[in-house]
């Protein structure tokens, strides 16, 4: 096997109580790949369409991730990598985190599988340095492993894969503006009050078990952030509307996916998340922001072959 063409899922990462440990796969939206190998040492990405990104290896995440792998491979040749981009940058869906996982699981297969799955998302995290100034995994971890996953630790790096119930859907709305992960880093304090996180670890075990227990009043209860969301949102036009709009049409939980200004609610049942995707977006046609939506339910596999 000498080329894959690959889905890459984009992923929705904090999930409410989890800032920097919780993520989770979509299934409906994501980039495109083709990654190649060559005789050319290191990574060159030959083509990139969909969005206006630099295409030195330097300076994308794919090349920055493929090259954290090559430099641990024994592999002496080097891969082109093709990038259609679906997912906007800079949306809070995982844009950065679809390319840097894309790159390294595409050349792990075409290496024969010579590295986990969790060795792959340190490799992967190297692109997201690239991109946020910090080497989170929340993106990158449930885009390799498909799923739910918690990071449970980063030093040293403990992935835990989280079973979820199969009726749970995500809605999520992207205003069309874009919010910089490094610049909605900035403005977060570096310290939290004991209180606040006393709630914070309560509702992160909380969801943990509901997800186990496919327990959905226990997932809604525990859906919500006294941490980072009420600096955040602050960033996102018609935070509150959206959230209490998407929680009357019967969403479990909502919150900012990511960094935002994506917004997500999770539904139990499709049907819910495609009326509370409907609400999201009458409100913001009521307020005239722009905005793209997609309904989606988890995605198991991560990263996938495409023929
Ligand atoms: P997201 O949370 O949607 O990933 P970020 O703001 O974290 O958005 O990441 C986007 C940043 O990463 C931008 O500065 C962009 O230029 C940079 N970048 C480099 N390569 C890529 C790539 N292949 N895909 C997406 N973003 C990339």
């Amino acid at each position: 096997m000498e080329t894959l063409k690959i889905f890459c899922p984009a992923t929705i990462a904090n999930v409410s109580c989890g800032f920097d440990v919780l993520g989770l796969a979509l299934d409906a939206v994501g980039d495109e790949m083709v990654v190649r190998k060559s005789a050319k040492k290191g990574i060159s990405i030959t083509k990139l369409e969909g969005q206006n990104l630099p295409t030195e290896t330097h300076l994308n995440v794919a090349g920055v991730a493929g090259m954290a792998l090559l430099e641990q491979s024994d592999y002496q040749g080097g891969f082109e990598i093709e990038i259609y981009k679906k997912i906007k940058a800079g949306s809070g869906i995982g844009s950065s985190a679809a390319s840097s996982a894309g790159a390294v699981w595409a050349m792990n297969e075409l290496l024969g599988k010579p590295f986990t799955t969790a060795k792959l998302v340190e490799f992967a995290m190297e692109g997201e340095r690239l991109a946020s100034g910090v080497a989170h995994a929340d993106n990158v971890a449930p885009a390799l492993f498909g799923g739910f996953t918690l990071v449970r630790s980063y030093h040293p790096l403990d992935i835990v894969e989280i079973p979820f119930p199969s009726e749970l859907f995500a809605t999520v709305i992207h205003p069309q503006i874009e919010v910089k992960t490094a610049d909605s880093r900035k403005i977060l304090k570096t310290s939290i009050r004991l209180q606040d996180g006393i709630k914070q670890w309560g509702n992160v075990g909380g969801l943990i078990a509901g997800l186990f227990l496919e327990d959905y009043a226990l997932i809604g209860r525990s859906l919500h952030d006294h941490i980072v969301e009420p600096i955040r949102s602050i960033l996102i036009p018609g935070f509150d509307d959206i959230k209490s709009g998407a929680l009357s049409a019967g969403a479990l939980g909502s919150g900012i996916s990511g960094s935002g200004p994506s917004i997500f609610a999770l539904s139990q049942g499709e049907e819910t998340a495609q009326n509370v995707g409907e609400t999201m977006k009458k409100i913001y046609q009521d307020i005239g922001v722009d905005y793209d939506v997609h309904v989606s339910k988890i995605n198991r596999e991560g990263i996938k072959i495409l023929d």
